[in-house]
């Protein structure tokens, strides 16, 4: 029998009451491993309830006992790494490499999350006027949710929940439906880290249990990360109904090849970061832009790229795993044929592959295309697979045009020796998150992740300073006390009252 996926409610792992159930897959087979439930609105109005009624005790928990709880669970993450790495393969197929560096990164936040009093200060000013002194106070919002993708089982829901929590909210977690096996286990950890029951809640389902959350009125903030459609719809629908909203969409990642850039360092970077995870990294480059004689090293890196294979997750020699699932995979081959048509030429087609063992399994080899221009498919859309388009230029301000003039502005990086081109480049790139000599600058989390234009909708980024500010409200309080009220004389009394 499939394992059928609890609902994480009021502290209780829980069976749904629901007919609705969705097939939870192994990419590498296609079995079914699981179903999840979509849960029933009584089911959803239950834990939204519950978490407003557990922020009333929450809010009041010391600060230093909630970051304890944090301590606690990043000890028990640490210990249970390699078990819900395992886990999170299973589901997405991707390498174990990958699936410990997803976990890992996840980790980290939560290390953040045991420092929140110290995000959580406010400030003051003495005498604003006379006796009168002005102070802030940071105070948590309520009950938050968050809307996670399938790419990032750990890592992604590990943004949101632990700074939510270490701030005061109560969270409820709504993860992707094709990967929720990871999300329960980071629940029971977190359970066993010793929170409040009821702190953080877990629901499943698609679209009606997204409006749910996105139309209860006591639901204050909203954390989302996905698909450029989705978050747009988040973000419109959230801020409609009054709510805060932080919506991570898709991206379209460029790596600029300056001609003095180290090549052996460029092909190295480029293969790893665009077929790595199969392309299906937010972060991963999808685009290479050559300037100038550096399109002459296209011919090696398509030699390089050509040695990745992809395979299964124990498998130490696979390049990376499969893609979630086989309509994902026939949506990449569909944009492969489309630059085919276009007229891009495809100097590796990775649409005919196979992996001995896995007959069923959502494989595609490394594809690499040259001769891409701005008006192509394969240039336009987010494909998310195992998939490189290679531009050229003459200029490095012809790069950063043309950079400037894609819709996405997630990451982007620049391969180059000159330090003044670099400069140049961090300075003129309307990119959140620049590399400079480094393919995917994802920063670690006391900074925050920082996408901009069409893969970002609102104001407040994840984790960091940021995140914090995004979960927490700024009170400020001015204070008068009167000399007058100063008792005088010395109290006698030893009694205490
Ligand atoms: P997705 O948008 O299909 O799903 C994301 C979440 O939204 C899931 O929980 C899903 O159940 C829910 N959802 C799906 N359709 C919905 C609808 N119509 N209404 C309401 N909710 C809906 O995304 P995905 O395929 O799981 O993830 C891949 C995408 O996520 C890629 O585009 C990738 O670039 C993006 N992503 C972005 C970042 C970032 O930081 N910018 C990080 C990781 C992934």
């Amino acid at each position: 029998m499939t394992q059928l996926v609890p609902l994480f409610v009021a502290g209780e792992f829980c069976h749904s009451e629901t007919s609705q159930w969705i097939e939870v897959t192994d990419p590498a087979t296609n079995a079914v491993i699981a179903e999840v439930p979509c849960a029933t609105d009584q089911e959803m109005e239950h834990a939204i309830c519950d978490a407003q009624r557990v922020f009333g005790q929450w809010k009041n928990v010391p600060v230093s006992e909630r970051a304890r709880v944090m301590l606690k669970y990043q000890h028990l993450l640490k210990e249970h790494h390699d078990e819900i790495a395992m886990l999170l393969s299973k589901e997405t197929g991707k390498t174990t490499v990958d699936a410990k560096g997803d976990v890992w990164r996840g980790i980290e936040v939560v290390e953040q999350a045991a420092n929140i009093a110290s995000n959580m200060m406010g400030e003051t000013v003495e005498n604003v006027a006379t006796d009168i002194d002005t102070y802030s106070l940071i105070q948590p919002l309520g009950v938050c949710c968050g809307i996670t993708p399938f790419n990032f089982p750990a890592m992604i829901p590990l943004w949101m929940f632990p700074l939510a929590i270490a701030a005061g909210n109560t969270f409820v977690l709504k993860p992707s439906e094709q990967v929720p096996l990871t999300a329960m286990r980071l629940a029971e950890l977190f359970e066993q880290a010793g929170a409040t029951k009821g702190v953080l809640q877990i629901v499943h389902g698609g679209k009606e249990q997204v409006d749910y959350l996105l139309e209860h009125p006591q639901i204050k903030a909203v954390s989302f990360v996905g698909s450029v459609p989705v978050a747009q719809y988040i973000y419109h629908t959230g801020t409609a109904n009054n709510k805060r909203v932080q919506a991570f969409a898709g991206a379209k990642n460029h790596m600029v090849v300056m001609p003095d850039a180290n090549k052996a360092q460029v092909i190295n970077n480029l293969v790893g970061s665009s077929v790595g995870a199969a392309g299906q990294r937010c972060m991963a480059i999808s685009v290479a832009v050559f300037v100038g004689s550096a399109k002459e090293w296209i011919g090696d890196l398509a030699t390089e790229l050509a040695k990745v294979k992809p395979g299964a997750w124990n498998d130490e020699q696979a390049g990376y795993g499969p893609l979630i699932s086989e309509q994902a995979k026939q949506r990449v081959i569909r944009l492969i044929e489309q630059g085919i048509a276009q007229g891009a030429k495809c100097e590796l087609n990775g649409s005919q592959c196979s992996v001995a063992g896995f007959p069923n399994g959502n494989w595609l080899g490394p594809t690499l295309f040259s001769g891409v221009t701005t008006d192509m498919s394969i240039y336009q859309q987010e494909i998310f697979g195992p998939v490189l388009v290679c531009l050229e230029v003459d200029t490095l301000e012809e790069a950063i045009e043309l950079i400037n003039n894609n819709p996405y502005g997630n990451g982007t990086s620049i391969f180059t020796a000159s330090g003044a081109a670099a400069r140049k480049y961090q300075h003129e790139i309307l990119v959140g998150q620049v590399g400079i000599n480094v393919p995917i600058p994802v920063p670690l989390p006391f900074f925050s992740f920082t996408g901009w234009r069409g893969s970002f909708y609102g104001d407040l980024h994840a984790y960091g300073k940021q995140a914090v500010r995004f979960y927490t409200e700024t009170k400020t309080v001015t204070a008068r006390w009167f000399d007058d009220d100063i008792p005088t004389g010395p109290n006698m009394s030893i009694q205490l009252r």
